[in-house]
């Protein structure tokens, strides 16, 4: 059965949240076994407020999960800064190829197939599981969602969850990391430049959202840190799958060239930019349904390419939300998939808002 949202503490984003509120505030339950990691946080003075032994382990905890991320930082932003400079170069020696004739339905099927695997990897794992707290599932099915986005190349899933969380808090203010209207100058060049900075340039700001506020609930689950860290072989895993898959099909090493390069480089090209544009477009052409104290919009053709995150505004409105397309013309793949899941017993505690609230919020 569906649960419809009905709590009191629903994010409310018509003024702007206070730091030592987003988790509370974003409907995140959090690791409170001990309510270590809700105390801490809403006490905001980090590890100096242990007050009991078990409170000095969750802590200890998170000091390796931390130090173990800063380990693999390098690695990290290494491959994240490849992922975001090479994929055109691919798509350039892409149509060189296929301008020649090496182009065909197999590698035409991978790039569908990659790109909507990897594209519910973000959606319906990074975003409404791990950072939204959406539904709930079993290990092994979340673990397998983390794997899919990684292999997107869109960055680690809990510094993804951390950037997204704090864009939630601070969105379109001086603080979001990817707004197009904060800190924008005025005129025509300053909307362009609002514009881009929104869709990629912010990936090369130093914009390390602060971990231990942002992600307590996944810094303290030693799976999900794992996954974080393997990020760079789970990019290139991305590559790889394509590239055997398109060599067997074919059984050549031409085919294995164009599975990788039409499954995994392509792919991964396209899929950034869709979901950048959920940055960038989706704040600014659209339709606004809902009052969400921002600029964030539902823009149908974002809603269908990004598989239903580009119905930003009502996501916006209602974050913890599992279903963003809210009308059933709304097409949201992401939420067709959850549903599903939810009708077979693999997904739980799926959340929606309750109609009054819907009607509340309606513009
Ligand atoms: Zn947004
Ligand atoms: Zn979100």
């Amino acid at each position: 059965m569906q649960k419809a949202d009905t709590s009191g503490s629903s994010m409310t984003l018509d003024t702007p949240i206070a730091d030592t509120q987003i988790l509370v505030e974003l409907d995140i339950a959090l690791p409170s076994a001990e309510g270590t990691h809700a105390r801490r946080y809403q006490d905001g003075r980090g590890s100096g407020e242990r007050s009991s032994s078990s409170h000095a382990d969750s802590s200890h905890a998170e000091e390796t999960a931390l130090a173990a991320l800063r380990e693999a930082s390098l690695g990290v932003r290494l491959a994240t800064m490849s992922a975001v400079l090479v994929p055109p170069l691919g798509v350039l020696a892409t149509m060189i190829l296929a301008w020649g004739g090496w182009f065909g339905w197999v590698d035409l099927v991978l790039m569908a197939t990659m790109y909507v695997i990897t594209g519910l990897g973000i959606t319906v794992g990074y975003h409404r599981l791990y950072t939204h707290k959406s539904f709930a599932t079993r290990g092994p099915l979340a673990a397998f969602f983390a794997i899919c986005g990684s292999m997107a190349a869109q960055g680690p899933v809990i510094w993804w969850a951390a950037t997204h969380r704090r864009h939630h808090q601070h969105s379109d203010d001086v603080l979001d990391p990817h707004s197009p209207h904060a800190g924008r100058a005025a005129g025509v060049v300053g909307a362009c430049r609002g514009f881009l900075h929104a869709h990629m340039g912010w990936l090369f700001a130093d914009l390390r959202a602060d971990m231990k506020r942002y992600v307590p609930d996944l810094l303290a689950d030693p799976v999900t840190v794992r996954i974080n860290n393997m990020f760079p072989a789970l990019v290139v895993l991305g590559l790889a799958i394509p590239a055997v898959i398109g060599g067997l099909v074919t059984m050549s090493w031409m085919g294995a060239l164009l599975g990788f390069l039409w499954g995994g480089v392509v792919r991964m090209f396209l899929l950034h930019h869709v979901t950048w544009s959920v940055n960038s477009v989706c704040h600014v052409w659209g339709a606004r349904e809902y009052a969400s104290g921002d600029e964030s919009r539902n823009n149908p053709i974002m809603g269908i390419l990004a598989l239903g995150e580009g119905w930003h505004n009502n996501h916006h409105a209602f974050p913890a939300s599992a279903r963003h397309g809210l009308k059933w013309w709304q097409f949201d793949l992401s939420w067709v998939l959850i549903r599903s899941l939810e009708l077979v017993g693999l997904a739980k505690k799926v959340r929606l808002p309750a109609p009054e609230r819907l009607a509340a919020r309606r513009v």
